[in-house]
């Protein structure tokens, strides 16, 4: 394909709109994201966030390249999962300037994403992919043709969990950098630090995760006294832990040698080297994009749809986003 696509996110907080050239090179995205000063994210006000920055941003993605509008020659989005007020403003974006543009249209899966402009930034093959985002945790393989879930969280993701967390200690959106710093902080005064009296639930379930429980006796354990800075040590080395051990099962019953971060939380230098911990004690390899490839971000959908251009595209009668899209829905039809 010649030209440029465009690639438009919008799963939850963050619009972003990124670009690749006509040979799937990435460029940096534009984005925004939504920070309320208090509480969670409600998904109609991001909805609205979307909106109100949508003109800015696409001014802004064309400008980084010098490109004007005509340069486009594929637009695709996020059709799914996410939060669906988020997800209709994307979608509703994308039929926009494909109907202005005249060019095609490709509606991708989210967590697909994530794996595929990681393949393309790590140089990895056929990883394991251990996924940690503020709304999904997951471990995904290619097996037959599609990247299946070998775990997941049965609750929340293990982001929403570190954010929720913080926001009791009166910690704003996004909590996972602050509790990294914090968790360091300790490190710096306690160099052999201890568990005791900082023990927590263990989060594996089986090949599947759960962190609420973890997160409840995080607080409790503030509650009973222990400092701030020594729990967000250990919550992050429990929490990760068991998505360590989780990734390192799959590795294990796959028989694959790579593993793959993504998502949020993989901007964490803890957890990264957890990873090439495990994966160097199995003869493996572990590996993780730059930090602007791990946040949600238009350059990895814009990959994404540029990948599948080549033998698909979606027709306006079957835009509609899914917010319940799974991964293992999305055929790899792509080498
Ligand atoms: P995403 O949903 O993939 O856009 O990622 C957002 C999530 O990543 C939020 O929950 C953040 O708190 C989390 N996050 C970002 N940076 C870090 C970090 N350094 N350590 C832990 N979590 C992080
Ligand atoms: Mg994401």
């Amino acid at each position: 394909m010649s030209g440029w696509t465009l690639g438009i996110e919008t799963t939850a907080h963050t619009l972003s709109f990124g670009l690749v050239n006509a040979e799937g090179e990435p460029f940096p995205s534009a984005s925004d994201t939504l920070r309320p000063d208090q509480g969670g994210i409600h998904p109609r006000e991001a909805a609205d966030h979307h909106k109100d920055v949508a003109g800015r941003l696409f001014g802004q993605i064309l400008e980084q390249q010098s490109l004007s509008p005509s340069d486009i020659t594929s637009v695709s989005y996020s059709q799914g999962p996410g939060l669906g007020p988020c997800l209709r403003v994307g979608a509703a974006i994308a039929r926009g300037i494909s109907t202005r543009l005249n060019v095609p249209l490709v509606g991708v899966n989210h967590c697909v994403a994530h794996i595929e402009i990681g393949r393309q930034q790590c140089g990895c093959n056929d990883p394991v992919l251990l996924y940690v985002s503020g709304g999904n945790t997951q471990v995904i393989a290619r097996l037959n043709g599609r990247y299946r879930v070998l775990g997941e969280t049965l609750d929340i993701g293990i982001g929403n969990m570190l954010d929720k967390f913080a926001r009791a200690q009166g910690i704003p959106f996004p909590g996972g950098p602050v509790i990294e710093q914090k968790a360091n902080e300790y490190l710096k005064n306690n160099p052999n630090p201890s568990m005791e009296g900082l023990r927590l639930p263990y989060a594996v379930r089986g090949m599947d995760l759960a962190f609420s429980g973890l997160m409840t006796a995080a607080q409790r354990l503030i509650e009973n006294g222990a400092s701030l800075e020594s729990v967000c040590w250990s919550l992050q080395e429990h929490a990760f832990a068991a998505c360590v051990e989780v990734a390192e099962r799959a590795m294990a019953h796959t028989g694959k040698r790579e593993l793959l971060l993504g998502g949020g939380v993989a901007c964490n230098e803890r957890i990264r080297t957890m990873c090439d911990e495990m994966a160097t004690d199995r003869d493996g390899t572990s590996h993780a994009p730059p930090k602007m490839y791990c946040i949600d971000n238009g350059t990895m959908i814009a990959r994404l749809g540029w990948l599948e251009a080549t033998k698909r595209t979606t027709q306006l009668s079957e835009s509609a986003i899914d917010q319940y899209l799974r991964t293992d829905q999305t055929p790899i039809v792509w080498p």
